[in-house]
């Protein structure tokens, strides 16, 4: 489990211990919070314990191995490919945020893993070549992003392979909450505030992702995770704003049927359906109540106060690295926002600013994007500098 003490790592978690018997926890990663690791090993015993973001350190060694959860701890970012790749394992959990979560993840498909996919990142950067990675090595590709886990339940049998789009589909719906700030005065968004940014009315999630739900670039990167993941081109991709977040997703068959999957915004529900797949096992959450809802709406989402979900489309029309441009970009602008140096509607400029700055290359394999993010994460931070304190 790559990730284990983030947001999707708790829910998935907890998912595995409604299960004894039935799955054996290998590895639990974290970045640097060695004690909240600790806990979860103390918790679950697995073999390995990473700490990717911390250097060798015999104290913290000493300090897990005396705790007596029998974890084996190790360090630095090359351990995350280590035991994503190891073949004492079958199920790799990617739900590392971010840019960082694409090595790791695709070492765990070149291994053959059924890789359950959180970190849509990976896919937004390296999306032709991580499912060409999938399809070579014979890895199980199962989306965890709760829109796509709906596209994949939706989709029809025998196309249910991520990858296998069938002419039967007209288009994909992925629905949108539109976030803390749908229905707020478009004069009040450039003074919102990091907190009110991370209050997202249905989901609880880590900041980074609440901020792109925020901006809705997260749905940006929703839009290029389905193109790669089910094989579909971006026209036929359409966004739609469902501020219940109980519809997650729908597609659209050419004979006018659409088929939609329904749950009470809980993550645990697309993770047990991963973790099963194909039975269906309790995940957890609480039924779906449709009469206490009432109803259900749907919208069109407004350009002008999402510019950018344009951005993410824009990238993924022009294809190559420019996707990894945008999503480095998105990184350090929002990282730049949640620091407080950065206004919320300055975000979408600095990665216009990176877009500008980094022109597209051939994505051809892993040191290509990685090129490109870097690149983009310089730009991007002359574009913050650029635009900070600067009235909206
Ligand atoms: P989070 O911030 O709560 O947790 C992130 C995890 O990644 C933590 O375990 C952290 O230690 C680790 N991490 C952070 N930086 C790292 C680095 N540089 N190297 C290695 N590990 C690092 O994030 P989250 O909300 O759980 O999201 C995880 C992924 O799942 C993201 O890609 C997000 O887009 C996706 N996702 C999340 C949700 C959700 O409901 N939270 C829904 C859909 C998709
Ligand atoms: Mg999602």
């Amino acid at each position: 489990m790559l990730g284990a003490t983030g947001s999707i790592g708790a829910s998935t978690l907890d998912v595995v211990a409604r299960h004894p018997g039935r799955f054996q926890v290998f590895a639990l990663t974290a970045h640097r919070s060695a004690d909240a690791l600790l806990g979860l090993c103390l918790r679950h015993a697995p073999r390995f314990a990473v700490l990717s973001g911390l250097p060798e350190d015999a104290a913290l060694r000493r300090r897990f191995a005396e705790a007596g959860c029998g974890s084996e701890l190790l360090f630095g970012a090359q351990a995350l490919a280590q035991v994503a790749a190891d073949s004492a394992c079958d199920v790799l959990m990617a739900a590392i945020v971010g840019a960082a979560g694409l090595a790791p993840t695709l070492a765990g498909a070149r291994a053959g893993k059924r890789v359950l996919l959180a970190n849509k990142e990976a896919l937004v950067m390296a999306g032709p070549f991580f499912m060409r990675a999938v399809r070579e090595c014979g890895a199980t590709l199962l989306p965890i992003d709760s829109e796509h886990n709906a596209v994949f339940q939706c989709l029809p049998q025998g196309a249910r392979h991520p990858g296998g789009a069938s002419p039967a589909v007209r288009r994909v719906l992925l629905t949108a909450s539109g976030g803390p700030f749908r229905s707020v005065p478009l004069e009040r968004l450039p003074g919102v505030t990091p907190d009110e940014a991370c209050a997202h009315p249905n989901w609880v999630m880590g900041r980074k992702i609440s901020v792109d739900s925020a901006t809705m670039m997260n749905k940006g990167l929703e839009v290029i995770e389905a193109r790669w993941l089910f094989d579909i081109a971006p026209e036929r991709i359409e966004v739609l704003i469902h501020p219940q977040s109980i519809v997650h997703s729908l597609v659209e068959y050419v004979d006018g049927s659409v088929i939609a999957q329904l749950s009470n915004p809980d993550m645990r529900v697309p993770i047990a359906h991963a973790l099963g797949f194909p039975e269906r096992i309790e995940s957890g959450a609480s039924p779906l109540d449709l009469p206490a809802i009432g109803a259900l709406s749907f919208a069109r989402p407004e350009p002008a106060r999402f510019p950018c979900l344009e951005l993410a489309y824009a990238a993924l029309r022009e294809g190559g690295t420019a996707p990894a441009t945008l999503n480095a970009a998105n990184e350090v602008a929002v990282a730049a926002f949640l620091e407080g140096k950065l206004r919320f509607t300055a975000i979408p400029q600095a990665i216009e600013h990176a877009l500008r700055a980094v022109p597209a290359a051939p994505a051809g394999d892993l040191d290509a994007v990685l090129d490109a993010d870097r690149r983009a994460r310089r730009a991007a931070g002359e574009g913050v500098a650029a635009l900070m304190g600067r009235a909206a």
